[in-house]
């Protein structure tokens, strides 16, 4: 396994060209939050627009959307139970980052199924919580399009079905080549598994143990893929720069929450572009 460090991530966030317009850094589509948990799906909107990417729109359950509204004016919004406005919005996007909050109902379940069903081959699908659990529980056969998997440690199980103490980086080699899809399998220290080669991340503590914090993680790389050329290295610098600001933050702090993290995406992209 390879580190990944500062100097690699110097490497990949480049400087923003003087010509360049929304339309330059990449149209996301975030899907997920019921009625009950708004909140994850806002964590991933806002990491996503914070990271810089050029239009963001949030298919969630209406009961989200004033607050969504209220507290991220830069994002538009959708009826997540609307299989016609999410299949037209697919349509539309370069990115689908999907899964916080989204919850393992039957009408979650369609929801996975009709953007595996009309997603293409050329965009790129990130798969997080609840979204991993239902592919996972319903056995759904996945599209073929770019795919990433975030799964923790317990997600990475029902998936893989490697036990937790089984997880080694051979096993998780084996099951990444069956998945044929990118694993970040997220700890303490998050391990990257791409089909040619595997990372391991060097940033992050105990102060982030909160929860939302990988909802966030989603989002910035959603965010990172929607800017960067090269769709591994975005994934690369996310991971790292989001336990980046957390080692920053925990300095100060005792606990890290998600919102102060994606708050201080913009500046510490700027220390590394
Ligand atoms: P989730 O379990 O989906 O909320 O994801 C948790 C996120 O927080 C992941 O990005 C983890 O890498 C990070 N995280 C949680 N606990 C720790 C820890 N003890 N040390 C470093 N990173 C952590
Ligand atoms: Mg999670």
């Amino acid at each position: 396994m390879k580190n990944i460090t500062a100097d690699i991530v110097q490497q990949f966030i480049p400087k923003r060209k003087e010509d360049s317009y929304k339309g330059t850094y990449g149209k996301v589509l975030v899907i997920g939050g019921d009625q009950n948990m708004g909140g994850a799906i806002m964590l991933t909107a806002s990491a996503a627009v914070y990271s810089g990417a050029g239009l963001v729109t949030v298919a969630t359950d209406p009961k989200n959307h004033t607050a969504l509204h209220a507290r991220l004016p830069e994002a538009m919004v959708l009826d997540l139970w609307d299989a016609k406005s999410l299949e037209e919005q697919i349509k539309k996007v370069d990115i689908v980052v999907m899964g916080p909050g989204l919850g393992l109902s039957e009408q979650a379940a369609e929801v996975v199924e009709l953007v595996f069903q009309h997603i293409h081959k050329e965009q790129q699908l990130i798969l997080d919580g609840s979204a991993i659990s239902l592919v996972a529980q319903e056995s759904l056969s996945l599209p073929e399009t770019h795919l990433t998997f975030t799964p923790h440690a317990g997600e990475w199980k029902k998936l893989s079905g490697i036990s937790k103490e089984d997880q080694t980086v051979e096993k998780n080699k084996q099951a990444q080549k069956k998945l044929d899809a990118t694993i970040v399998l997220k700890g303490s220290r998050t391990e990257i598994y791409f089909c040619n080669d595997d990372w391991k991340n060097t940033t992050g503590n105990p102060a982030m143990a909160t929860g939302g914090m990988g909802d966030t993680l989603a989002g910035m790389i959603a965010g990172f893929t929607a800017q960067l050329p090269d769709k591994e290295q975005a994934t690369l610098a996310a991971v790292y720069l989001h336990s980046y600001i957390g080692d920053a933050l925990a300095d100060q702090q005792y606990v890290v929450l998600p919102s102060q993290i994606i708050e201080a995406i913009p500046s510490f992209m700027k220390n590394f572009e």
